[in-house]
């Protein structure tokens, strides 16, 4: 291993690959596999990840904005993507690239149609996406005769797949209601079928929803978080490899007296002779406020270390009093110990939000290509 020299966020193409062969190991041989690589692959890196996951035979790639899905076009990536949250003004673009939008509302549906039309396309594949509880996007069953009236010799755009999202895949607690999404969304899929004359390609579920309702699979999978290491429960976790850790180095270290304080407002006041150390990361890298004021710890030379006082746009400062440490040697944000899931949670948040929130200042180095 190169010795850490800056903050960097490695990332571990060999993990992705371990943690791609256990969710398709829970998955029916038919069953497709789409990547969600969304905001950067969560923070790591769209591109690289899309071409790992394309050579390792994942079938489709989903991310939230048309921008996202030129990028991966630009770096060469062929499978169809589907773009979960396109915006009208994009259209162009988005056919340009072969993009495929999921459509989620009448007006949605209208201003896509108009956009295939002037781009004299024939049969463009689109996704419809139905609300089946979340109440965040999607069609609502009553729509579904306006959409068949809609689309009724409109050849330009083509139903390549019905969709809808759990809101609580993760939560055993909600069994009732996931299986009431599940039938209403099985429900509306033979609605459309009926209607449409054919059977359509349907999916439902992401990470969660793999591993708590293998009997509602369907034809494909939507997955993201698990790709990048996290079940979102410890026994999945503990299946799954972190592809990323965050590392960084000590900038400088401090012998501080007691009374003394450290940092912006004075936050921190000392109790005692203390050594602290100053780290090149900072709230402009993704460690918010909230890390701060001894609420989250980091690993130096395998010991956890408080973030002390206020979080910095550039830098923290932690306490190494009684770890045997110097200038330049390197320290884990997050990684194996703690986990992102851990670092998360001294924050009262999740992996999801910390990962994605890795800056792109934040050098990506990769380990096992
Ligand atoms: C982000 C997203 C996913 C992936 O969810 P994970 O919990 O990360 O597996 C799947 N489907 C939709 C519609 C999404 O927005």
């Amino acid at each position: 291993m190169l010795r850490t020299l800056e903050t960097v966020l490695e990332i571990d193409l060999n993990a992705l690959e371990h943690n791609y062969n256990y969710l398709r190991s829970k998955l029916k041989p038919k069953t497709k596999f789409l990547g969600v690589v969304k905001a950067y692959a969560y923070g790591s890196d769209a591109n690289k990840i899309a071409q790992k996951l394309e050579a390792l035979g994942v079938e489709y790639f989903a991310v939230a904005y048309a921008k996202e899905g030129v990028a991966l076009r630009k770096a060469g990536i062929k499978k169809p993507i589907m773009v979960l949250h396109p915006q009208p003004i994009n259209f162009d673009e988005l056919i340009n690239n072969r993009l495929e939008p999921s459509l989620y509302s009448p007006k949605i549906l209208r201003e896509f149609y108009e956009a295939a039309k002037r781009n004299n396309q024939e049969k463009y594949p689109v996704h419809l996406k139905f609300n089946t509880g979340l109440n965040r996007l999607g069609f609502r069953e009553n729509d579904v005769q306006y959409i068949i009236d809609y689309l009724d010799g409109r050849n330009e755009v083509m139903v390549a797949s019905i969709f809808s999202h759990l809101a609580a895949s993760d939560d055993t607690n909600e069994r009732t209601f996931t299986q009431q999404q599940i039938t209403t969304f099985e429900k509306i899929a033979k609605e459309v079928d009926q209607k449409i004359g054919r059977t359509s390609f349907k999916h439902l579920l992401n990470t969660s929803g793999i591993i708590n309702y293998p009997e509602a699979q369907f034809d494909m999978v939507r997955s993201g978080i698990g790709l990048y290491g996290f079940g979102n429960d410890k026994k999945i976790d503990a299946e799954l490899k972190p592809i990323a850790t965050l590392k960084t180095i000590i900038s400088q270290l401090h012998k501080i007296e007691p009374d003394e304080s450290v940092g912006y407002n004075r936050a921190y006041t000392s109790d005692g002779y203390r050594t602290t150390a100053t780290l090149p990361i900072g709230h402009a890298d993704g460690i918010g406020r909230q890390y701060g004021n001894s609420k989250a710890f980091v690993n130096v030379k395998g010991h956890l270390a408080p973030i002390i006082g206020n979080v910095c746009m550039d830098m923290i400062m932690i306490d190494v009093t009684n770890i045997d440490c110097k200038e330049g040697d390197e320290v884990i944000i997050f990684g194996e110990n703690p986990t992102a899931e851990e670092f998360a949670s001294f924050a009262n948040t999740i992996s999801y939000e910390l990962i994605t929130g890795i800056s792109q200042r934040v050098k990506r180095l990769y380990k096992g290509i």
